[in-house]
């Protein structure tokens, strides 16, 4: 039975030949795939928005819930200052005195827009059923379901192969208006193709569904975008998920070494690519 990542997967996605190039053990074809276009360190973001979330769904620290939960039972005109100051004073600000050092200007600029960002959209999650008077800590409890959780499923691909998908999401809410669990992913900068995202967040979407049996919506947070949140709904994502098993017949291909590996048809990719002359040859 053959494993793969959904990193693995979605690497596949931005280019064949780069998977090839990790599955022959080359660490570089990583950073051609997965580099931003902007400035925010998204593997830092990543660190604090983990904790946040883990502490508020009640799986980490009982005091910073506490916290976290009394910043967002404010008025509707103070929530947002009062969940921003709260996830600075308590994570951002101690995250900045451990490793800002190693950081740039440029980035921890980024990273602290992105925090912004970020509390703003928790805080629309929450507004329209706190407004109606439900306790803040049942609301919080309902709409902040498991951060990262790691899933692993079986799809079965055209021939009949089993192929074994494994991957952790940005983290999973509940949309308590729509009634249904949202599988959340955070972003810098929309990428050239987002539909690529899109698809990658579509298979943590399809892994849900085959663990729990529910039908997740889809929530790409773009942190360094004016219009961040693209949002989609259970049947867009039912129809999208639809190109799955070609993605990963593609990507079983690559693994099980079959050749010629084709190539992306993203230029703008190949012209900032390690591998830029020398992939014919090996891959062509
Ligand atoms: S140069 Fe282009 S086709 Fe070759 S590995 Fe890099 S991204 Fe892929």
């Amino acid at each position: 039975m053959l494993k793969l990542s959904v990193s693995a997967v979605h690497l596949c996605q931005h280019c064949p030949r780069l998977l090839a190039y990790s599955l022959d053990g080359n660490g570089k074809a990583w950073r051609v795939g997965h580099k931003g276009s902007g400035n925010l360190p998204g593997r830092r973001f990543h660190y604090i928005a983990r904790k946040v979330h883990q502490d508020i769904s009640g799986r980490g620290d009982q005091g910073k819930r506490d916290k976290l939960i009394e910043a967002f039972s404010n008025s509707l005109n103070q929530r947002n200052s009062a969940v921003l100051e709260t996830i600075k004073m308590e994570y951002f600000y101690p995250y900045l005195l451990e490793h800002g050092i190693k950081i740039g200007p440029d980035n921890a600029v980024a990273l602290g827009l992105a925090m912004k960002v970020w509390s703003q959209y928790l805080c629309s999650l929450v507004a329209p059923h706190l407004e109606v008077g439900v306790s803040t800590e049942i609301i919080i409890g309902m709409v902040f379901q498991d951060a990262s959780p790691t899933m692993e499923s079986d799809f079965k691909i055209t021939d009949g192969t089993i192929v074994t998908i494994r991957g952790s999401t940005d983290g999973i809410l509940f949309d308590l208006e729509g009634k249904h669990p949202v599988i959340v992913e955070y972003k810098g900068k929309k990428a050239s193709n987002p539909t690529q995202e899109l698809i990658q967040t579509a298979l943590y979407a399809q892994m849900y569904h085959k663990n729990t049996g529910l039908f997740p919506g889809v929530h790409i947070l773009y942190l360094e975008e004016q219009q961040p949140l693209d949002q989609y709904s259970v049947d867009q994502i039912k129809t999208i998920i639809k190109g799955i098993p070609l993605l990963l017949e593609r990507a079983r291909d690559v693994a099980v070494g079959k050749r010629p590996v084709l190539k992306t048809l993203d230029n703008n990719l190949c012209e900032r690519c390690f591998f830029h002359g020398q992939c014919e040859e090996k891959f062509g």
